[in-house]
């Protein structure tokens, strides 16, 4: 089969390789598109290490053998799959929260090989742990594969009440950042903020006509600034910061609200994570600040969900789509704000 390989960090070729088979339990798919995101660019590019070189995790497949042992799933089936693989055993994976494993959990595309390949296997772990997510049948593979990262923001999310939210400021207005936004949208938050550094990316936004109200370009505006203005200084009610730019944390608990949420979405380098915050504002404020890592099967469900009933439009979402043989020119453009990527589909 053919599969896009990393030869060395920065080097990816797209070549032959075995196809995998199935060993007892597992099951064999056709990827049908995977897509790419930030994450994979990290990991291509060697900033973030992991144990196999063919990657990609945002993925749609058709089975098309099943191992010895693998019932209720069977050839010509369509599934998303589920990243993340507990251990199976630990209080955590016990309550079906596998991304809070106590052993560390495993995931597609790191420990085991990914989509950005012909073939991939979904390994018996995953099978027994409900990671082969159904797929709607009127649901375009393009779409499906924004279950994985939709289903991230979902759990991300979880911990604030955006339901009693009116006004949430998101960092970030890559495909992260605008799905945590859609997704404060879909749970009735009347006035979205995006703020990010690019204007492509925020002109990109609009291009796209994106539901949100305000973007502030923060390399020429102040966004503490603009917010407080904007909210008579009451400031918001929550803050996603969906960049892995540490400074954001104390920049947004600054514009939070009495009692407001802010969650730390991404990942920040982790050579150096540590960032300075006022306790003060946290203690007098009753501030909330929440984590995220990853997903489990009910946000794989809930994402489904809003997709398949429109409460978020995935078609507007996918700008780009190549062919396998294109991968090296699809991380380019991904890379490049200018280009005006917001999802790249790659199909396989
Ligand atoms: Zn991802
Ligand atoms: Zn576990």
């Amino acid at each position: 089969m053919k599969a896009a390989v990393i030869i060395k960090p920065g080097h990816i070729e797209v070549k032959e390789v075995p196809t995998p088979d199935v060993q007892e339990g597992d099951v064999l798919l056709k990827v049908n598109a995977c897509a790419i995101c930030g994450t994979d660019q990290r990991v291509l590019s060697g900033e973030k290490k992991v144990d196999v070189d063919i990657v990609g995790h945002e993925i749609v497949g058709t089975v098309v053998k099943t191992g010895e042992g693998v019932k209720d799933i069977h050839p010509g089936e369509r599934y998303a799959i589920q990243t993340v693989i507990g251990c199976g055993h630990c209080a955590m994976c016990e309550r079906h929260q596998e991304n809070l494993c106590e052993n560390g959990f495993k995931a597609i595309g790191y420990q085991w090989d990914g989509g950005f390949a012909e073939y991939m296997i979904m390994p018996k772990i995953g099978v027994d742990q409900g990671c082969l997510i159904p797929v709607p049948e009127k649901m375009s593979d393009e779409v499906a594969t924004l279950m994985e990262p939709l289903s991230c923001c979902i759990n991300g999310m979880r911990y604030i009440p955006l339901e009693e939210c009116r006004h949430v400021v998101i960092f970030g207005g890559g495909i992260i950042g605008v799905l945590n936004a859609l997704v404060a949208k879909a749970r009735g938050v009347e006035e979205i903020t995006i703020v990010d550094i690019s204007k492509d990316r925020l002109e990109l936004h609009k291009k796209l006509g994106l539901p949100f109200n305000n973007w502030i370009d923060s390399s020429s505006t102040d966004p503490v600034d603009w917010i407080m203005k904007k909210t008579n200084g009451k400031g918001v009610d929550a803050v996603v910061v969906a960049a892995s730019v540490k400074s954001l944390v104390p920049v947004g608990i600054q514009m939070l609200a009495r009692n407001g949420h802010l969650s730390i979405f991404a990942g920040m380098p982790k050579s150096d994570p540590v960032e300075p915050l006022d306790l003060n504002l946290i203690h007098y404020l009753e501030l909330h600040i929440h984590g995220a890592n990853s997903s489990v099967y009910r946000d794989y469900i809930e994402a489904r969900e809003m997709l398949e009933l429109g409460k978020i439009n995935g078609e507007q979402l996918v700008t780009h789509r190549f062919e396998l043989e294109d991968f090296n020119r699809a991380v380019e453009v991904q890379k490049n704000p200018a280009e005006g990527s917001l999802k790249i589909i790659i199909n396989t």
